[in-house]
């Protein structure tokens, strides 16, 4: 049996990257176990990371230069109605998840976390993880395993509400073509959202969002027939790539020695595309909690972190099914785009949720037509 270690973190996805490469500088010993072969994890994701994203992994020593695409801001469309702001401040990127993943493990190997792929956790014991062939006795376990984590099960985590809003899924592809954006672009259709994120100089990701049951990509595409056309005749540079259902919730997020992190610590939706920022948040809330012997004050921490998240989720989910109201909202940001930029600005972090400023916000409502 190997040496007890402080930390296993359960999944080399971002949060446990994070959560182990921050971890080990605050001075822990850390072992991640990944089930997956290798370093170059691939996962269903828009792949936009926001600019408060990019500003945590250069904290962490991520090196990310020459890497992925500057993303300048978002553009909403909905048909020919259109909105778009830039991210005050610095801009967020568009990054593959493989691309991603190597910095994280470049970084995680450098400080010396040790990472064992191929090694799928079975279970939970008092003294660490069960394996498939023995243990791995840990200190702390960090269930960093994803949307359907076990670890959360296990741990008795996982929470018995059934939303009565339909399942929603997602899909991904990628397309060899120059980014005709620098924004992330998100296009509003009939029954589902397509996210355009530009990756890289010769690269865009397109991830469609849905409600109800298990639908196909190019199904999806053709809700959106300027987009449809756009990328006819365009090769693909990936293949399709599914996740869901995507509403995940959650009893708690630590009990004993186990901490959830990332989607395992609970997910409402993909439709603001910060899942990353949330989880790298998230991994440095844990790592205080860890480092100062108070575990239990990461369930605090933690809600703060969700509550902005959660609001803005519930506000655009709550526009996406109401369609008329939603083109008064788009109609009312393409009016005030320094009122949309602030918003951003908030989303991402940059900008103090009071620097909205009343009158603004009354401003917007006003136009909406719901003030
Ligand atoms: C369609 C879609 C679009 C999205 N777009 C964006 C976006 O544009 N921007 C953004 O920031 N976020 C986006 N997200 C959200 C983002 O992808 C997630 O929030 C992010 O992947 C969470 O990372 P994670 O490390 O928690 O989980 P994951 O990346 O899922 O990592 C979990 C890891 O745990 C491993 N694992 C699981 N079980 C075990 C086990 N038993 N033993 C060992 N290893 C195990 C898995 O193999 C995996 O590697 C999107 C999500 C979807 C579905």
């Amino acid at each position: 049996m190997p040496p007890k270690t402080d930390l296993v973190v359960v999944g080399a996805g971002p949060a446990g990257l994070a959560t182990a490469i921050g971890a080990r500088l605050a001075g822990m010993s850390v072992t991640v176990l990944e089930r997956s072969l290798g370093p170059a994890l691939d996962k269903a994701c828009g792949e936009g990371l926001m600019p408060d994203a990019v500003a945590r992994l250069r904290d962490l020593g991520v090196s990310l230069s020459d890497r992925g695409q500057a993303l300048c801001g978002i553009r909403y469309w909905d048909g020919a109605l259109t909105a778009a702001a830039a991210f005050p401040g610095l801009p967020g990127l568009g990054l593959r998840r493989t691309v991603l993943q190597s910095a994280l493990v470049e970084r995680a190997r450098e400080v010396g976390v040790e990472i064992r792929w191929s090694t799928a956790v079975t279970g939970l014991r008092d003294d660490g993880v069960a394996l498939e062939h023995g243990t791995f006795p840990a200190s702390i376990v960090v269930g960093a395993d994803g949307l359907h984590s076990r670890i959360r099960t296990w741990a008795g985590l996982s929470s018995s509400k059934r939303s009565r809003l339909p399942l929603r899924f997602g899909v991904r592809r990628h397309y060899a073509v120059a980014p005709w954006s620098e924004d992330v672009e998100v296009h509003f259709g009939p029954s589902s959202e397509a996210y355009v994120t530009p990756v890289g100089p010769a690269e865009v990701g397109v991830a469609l969002l849905w409600s109800g049951r298990k639908a196909r990509f190019d199904g999806l595409l053709a809700g959106f027939p300027a987009l449809e056309e756009r990328l006819a005749a365009v090769p693909r540079t990936t293949r399709d790539r599914g996740a869901g259902p995507l509403l995940q919730e959650v009893a708690g997020v630590q009990r004993g020695r186990v901490a959830l992190v990332g989607d395992a610590a609970g997910y409402l939706d993909a439709i603001t595309g910060e899942g990353i920022a949330v989880a790298l948040h998230q991994s440095a809330a844990l790592v205080v909690a860890l480092a100062s012997g108070r575990p239990e004050t990461y369930t605090a921490a933690l809600r703060r972190i969700g509550r902005l998240p959660l609001v803005m989720t519930r506000l655009v989910l709550g526009l996406d099914r109401r369609p008329a109201l939603r083109r008064r909202a788009i109609a009312a940001l393409a009016a005030e785009p320094g009122v949309f930029s602030r918003l951003l600005g908030i989303h991402a972090r940059s900008v103090p949720a009071r620097q909205l400023g009343a009158l603004s916000a009354l401003r917007l409502l006003a136009r909406v037509g719901v003030a």
